[in-house]
């Protein structure tokens, strides 16, 4: 418990923030319902996913599978489709693993540790699901909260270190409005994503300014403290779209690819040694994790095509499982 003479005054903290989230916070599909089901998939869409990005997803992927009972029966093919272009595809993996847990317990667990035990879901969605869904007093601890926290406390440790996480976890749950766990949860999150921003907080705005202390000490810009940073790896790769007949070259990756398996990608440059180069369709910069893509795209023909490519037309190639480096080159070539 924060009791010294510096502890925020929490009572006052949480009438505030739910004050400024009842006049501030975004209208997103997701907050229109408490149902588990939608609230559960967003929350998994929304992890390393900009709000912007995934509404369309968000969408489409209901309008796909409007039931737990519908995800869990889906094509795997499919499902991949629907999520092709968000990334992280291990998520869509596991809320089909997850959705086949749930149908055949009969029904969406209704508490913190029955969710935990779902594929997938780790302690901040379990938290999330638990609190917004069915109103348990659990705090969710993302890095958008990490961020509020480590400063309001001006919490020196380092942000990777578990000692440090698990002070952060006591203070959300302190912190926590034990009466309205769902609208505290989203509000402390909203106010890390619109005011408490990684670069220029806007504390002007906040309604917490009164009582954080990295701001009392004009330090907001020091925290969260990161100790370790992971090093960056440049890739530099040539993708070559290749042509015939209204029809595009592509191959699909393997069982032993791991996360990846199932996708659909364009050949690299490497890989067609015989292929003709006709023009370059300009080039874009993708990140996955700490690697740092420099992709160029080429349009080319190939006059033969070694065994394992196949050719793809417009649609079928919008109902295949793309990789979002393949997609994002394929709408480089006009071909989308
Ligand atoms: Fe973040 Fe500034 Fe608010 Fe402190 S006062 S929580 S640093 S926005």
């Amino acid at each position: 418990m924060n009791t010294g003479p510096n502890a925020p005054r929490w009572n006052i903290l949480r009438k505030a923030l739910a004050r400024w989230y009842a006049s501030a916070k975004r209208d997103l599909p997701w907050r229109r319902t408490s149902e588990p089901y939608p609230v559960w998939v967003s929350e998994i869409m929304l992890q390393q996913t900009r709000v912007a990005a995934a509404l369309p997803y968000y969408e489409r992927f209901l309008q796909r599978f409007p039931t737990v009972e519908s995800l869990a029966g889906a094509p795997e093919q499919e499902l991949l489709a629907v999520w092709s272009g968000l990334g992280y595809y291990s998520r869509a993996r596991n809320l089909q693993k997850a959705a086949r847990q749930i149908v055949a317990a009969g029904g969406f667990p209704r508490t913190y540790e029955g969710l935990r035990e779902l594929a997938g879901i780790g302690d901040y969605t379990a938290a999330a699901v638990a609190s917004i869904s069915f109103g348990l007093a659990h705090a969710v601890l993302d890095g958008n909260v990490m961020r509020v926290l480590t400063r309001l406390m001006a919490e020196p440790g380092d942000i990777q270190s578990p000692k440090t996480r698990a002070r952060l976890a006591a203070v959300a749950r302190e912190f926590l409005d034990q009466r309205a766990p769902a609208e505290h949860n989203q509000a402390v999150m909203e106010l890390g994503a619109l005011v408490c921003l990684p670069r220029e907080p806007q504390c002007l705005l906040c309604p917490l300014a009164g009582e954080c202390r990295a701001r009392r000490e004009g330090r907001a810009a020091e925290f969260p403290v990161k100790l370790r940073k992971q090093k960056k790896v440049e890739v530099d790769l040539a993708l070559l779209v290749v042509e015939r007949e209204g029809r595009v070259l592509v191959w699909q990756r393997g069982a032993e690819e791991g996360r990846m398996a199932g996708f659909w990608e364009l050949p690299a440059r490497q890989q067609l040694p015989g292929a003709r180069e006709l023009a370059e369709a300009g080039s874009f910069r993708h990140v996955i994790t700490h690697h740092q893509h420099t992709v160029r795209v080429f349009r080319a023909v190939a006059k033969r095509v070694p065994a394992g490519y196949h050719w793809r037309d417009r649609k079928e190639l919008r109902e295949i499982p793309l990789s979002t480096i393949a997609r994002k080159a394929l709408r480089m070539a006009g071909v989308d």
